[in-house]
């Protein structure tokens, strides 16, 4: 594969950070965090590994941050050839107490910040005449989660969008794909999972919660060669929990 650009949100921990990890020098790697500290770590981290990218600040759930970001990177010509829509938050709480605030910032940083990304730098994807979007879902999507009503109805509305875009798309060489993890090991999870471990093993087939860079190394197929007849697709990384 010819050198690409690859944007990954959300790349300065967790699942993000091993999908930046998983590329090799050939590509030209941009990721994002919300902190002037996560930008420092993921540049530190590109120029450690000897890859050649950048990182910017962006906070998905604020319309204007998403805009700086796209006219800094239109500013330095970087155009994402390959977009991967990882980042993301939770804000749990059972639907008789949740406040409009969870409920809008989960959909705003998930689903619209998601959209706002994909239509800033799907203009010059149609003009090369090839693409990737690759979203990061969640088994909640499909299965559902108490005190997750906002989280799974993001998820769940990443995956029918995806499906769209597949079908507007496909005739444009833009390939458009979702990975949904299960429990992975995160910071993410790492409250739930605390003195937890076992009850939530017991509930996986494989027996054990997942690993950051067992969700990298799928997402990094999907955005390789190996995958150029895969679109519209949600690939379920999940040690069997849903199935
Ligand atoms: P994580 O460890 O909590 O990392 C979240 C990442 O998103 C960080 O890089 C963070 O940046 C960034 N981020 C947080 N709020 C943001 C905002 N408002 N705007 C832009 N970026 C923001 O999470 P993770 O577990 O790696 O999750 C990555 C993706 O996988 C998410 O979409 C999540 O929903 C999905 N997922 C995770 C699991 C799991 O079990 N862990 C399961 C299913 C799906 P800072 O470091 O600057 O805060």
């Amino acid at each position: 594969m010819s050198k690409k650009n690859i944007l990954i949100t959300g790349a300065s921990r967790g699942i993000g950070k091993a999908i930046l990890e998983s590329f090799n020098k050939e590509h030209f790697l941009v990721g994002t965090g919300t902190s002037d500290s996560s930008v420092d770590s993921i540049l530190k981290n590109i120029k450690s590994l000897g890859l050649e990218g950048e990182a910017f600040k962006l906070d998905l759930g604020n319309r204007k941050s998403i805009k700086q970001l796209v006219s800094l990177l239109e500013d330095k010509e970087i155009y994402p050839d390959i977009l991967i829509n990882n980042a993301g938050i939770t804000r749990d709480n059972i639907m008789l107490r949740m406040q409009e605030e969870e409920w809008d910032n989960v959909i705003d940083v998930h689903l619209n910040g998601q959209y706002l990304l994909i239509k800033s730098f799907l203009k010059k994807m149609v003009k090369n005449k090839w693409g990737r979007i690759i979203n990061i879902s969640s088994t909640s999507a499909v299965l559902g989660n108490k005190g997750q009503a906002n989280y799974a109805a993001a998820k769940a509305g990443i995956e029918a969008m995806s499906r769209s875009l597949a079908r507007e798309l496909g005739s444009r060489n833009i390939n458009v794909n979702c990975v949904a993890p299960g429990f992975i090991e995160t910071d993410m999870t790492k409250e739930i999972s605390k003195g937890n471990e076992e009850i939530l093993a017991s509930q996986i087939p494989l027996g054990r919660l997942g690993k950051a860079n067992e969700i990298a190394e799928v997402v990094n197929f999907l955005a390789s060669e190996q995958a150029n007849y895969i679109t519209g697709q949600t690939i379920h990384v999940n040690g069997g929990l849903y199935m």
